[in-house]
């Protein structure tokens, strides 16, 4: 059963469905995707609307596939040049979390969508549909995802709060992780508190988090694409909370170049056929050898999974050394520093507990391609048997370029063009995203890139600020 009193079997009777929402005064339902910019777009259709939507879809141009960070549309991508074509994007109603009716947003009911072509196939641009072929690749080789994002976001004040130049005005004043910022931002996290709890989202905690009036909601891991749709719904459940106490958010990677950005950390795991955590061992680390071959894996793929997993501009400007953001690619055990943080299992948490956090990863990523290449890549270190190297404590950061290059460790990209060799060198991001979706997404960077050429750094921090 789901927190808006839809269970899943039933959910496919859209009729039924719809007489429920309606029944709770639901009036509209919102159907949404996110872009490849991380921004979550959406249609709502009327309550009554759900079973035509659910059965054929509601219209969407193609050019969604090539909006870029700005709501420009770039038609650089050969395969979608011209403003013509339409898809169809239909109301995932039997998805992991159904349909929430939300207690935020009265009226209101979110849903997440899946755009398929006019002939209801899937359409090479849907990014919900490279996931679910991962996972399905992944249950072949017998395994199935876990996984769970840590959302960091600033709470600001607003006189305006659709002001979109607003500058941040801090809800809290710290100290990072204090009773004293909870306390500011109190009423706020209770509403999100009881919002999420209603809606369905379990989170494992909230804190104030070391940047500027931050605060962080860590969501309990789930299976397969309902941790990606968790995530949706949380950012809307938020924003929703947000509103009723006269704040806003910003989701987006970085919003002051002041202090820490946000980061969306992601842990993964995978399970075994029955149902155990696969990367727990008896070898090194606490981990299996499918364990070792997932480390290995994302710490080998890493530089591709980063330029999907935290591509924008903002990305780039959140990754410095000294941040706990991933500015170098290299993994450790509980290392904050480290773009892979092995989170080993222990006698207090249990063998389930195993895993191991992307912290290259933030709300300007599309989550169910997150989901998808880094899945891909710590499967494919598993087929291949591969090992890691030992593991690293410290913060290589503080080292010399010499020692860096000498332990094989690179900075992660920092620059627009280093991003896209990285995503048009990686062989297992093209095979992931395929070619048509992977020129969408290219184009799309390759768009921002250009926006922010000739502007001050502040001034496309400030743009991105309110769009997350
Ligand atoms: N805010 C940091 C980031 O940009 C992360 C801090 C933490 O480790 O939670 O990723
Ligand atoms: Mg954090």
């Amino acid at each position: 059963m789901t927190a808006s009193g839809v269970h899943p079997d039933l959910a496919v009777d859209a009729e039924e469905l719809t007489r429920k929402l309606a029944s709770r005064d639901v009036v509209g339902v919102t159907i949404g995707w996110v872009d490849n910019n991380g921004i979550v777009r959406t249609r709502t259709v009327p309550t009554a609307e759900l079973p035509a939507a659910t059965r054929r879809g509601v219209g969407n141009t193609t050019a969604f596939a090539v909006f870029d960070s700005h709501d420009g549309i770039t038609f650089a991508h050969e395969g979608l040049a011209t403003p013509s074509g339409d898809v169809r994007l239909v109301p995932v109603v039997d998805g992991p979390l159904g349909v929430t009716a939300m207690a935020g947003q009265p009226g209101f009911a979110f849903v997440a969508g899946r755009q398929l072509t006019g002939d209801g196939e899937p359409w090479a641009y849907d990014q919900r549909a490279v996931l679910e072929r991962q996972l399905d690749r992944a249950a072949d080789a017998g395994f199935g995802l876990v996984a769970g994002f840590e959302m960091e976001m600033v709470v600001s004040h607003e006189d305006d709060p659709l002001d979109p130049d607003g500058e941040v005005r801090p809800a809290h004043r710290g100290p990072a992780y204090s009773a004293n910022a909870i306390r500011d931002v109190g009423e706020f996290c209770r509403t999100l508190l009881a919002d999420l709890a209603h809606d369905g989202v379990r989170v494992g905690q909230l804190h104030a988090e070391y940047g500027g009036s931050q605060v962080e909601m860590a969501l309990a891991p789930l299976p397969g694409v309902g941790a990606a749709d968790a995530q949706v719904l949380a950012r809307q459940t938020a924003h929703a909370a947000a509103r009723q106490h006269g704040l806003r958010l910003s989701f987006a990677p970085v919003t002051l170049m002041a202090g820490a950005g946000n980061g969306w950390h992601l842990h993964t795991s995978l399970t075994a056929a029955d149902g155990s955590n696969a990367l727990t061992g008896d070898g090194p680390h606490g981990l299996s050898e499918v364990g070792l071959g997932y480390v290995a894996g994302l710490l080998d793929e890493l530089p591709g999974v980063t330029a999907v997993t935290a591509p924008s501009t903002g990305s780039l400007l959140r990754r410095r050394p000294g941040f706990w953001a991933s500015a170098y690619g290299f993994w450790g055990i509980e290392n904050r520093e480290a773009a892979l943080r092995l989170v080993p299992a222990s006698a207090l948490l249990g063998p389930g507990a195993t895993n191991v956090e992307l912290k290259a990863s933030d709300a300007s990523a599309n989550p169910y391609l997150s989901l998808a290449v880094v899945l891909a890549a710590g499967l494919a270190g598993v087929e291949a048997g591969a090992t890691p190297p030992d593991p690293i404590g410290e913060d290589v950061g503080t080292w010399t370029a010499e020692q860096r290059e000498a332990a094989g460790i690179a900075p992660l990209a920092s620059t627009a063009q280093q991003a896209r060799e990285d995503l048009l060198g990686s062989a297992l991001v093209r095979d992931v995203l395929g070619d048509d979706l992977l020129g969408a997404f290219v184009a799309c960077r390759d768009a921002d890139a250009a926006w922010a050429a000739p502007r001050q750094v502040d001034d496309v921090v400030a743009s991105l600020r309110w769009q997350y």
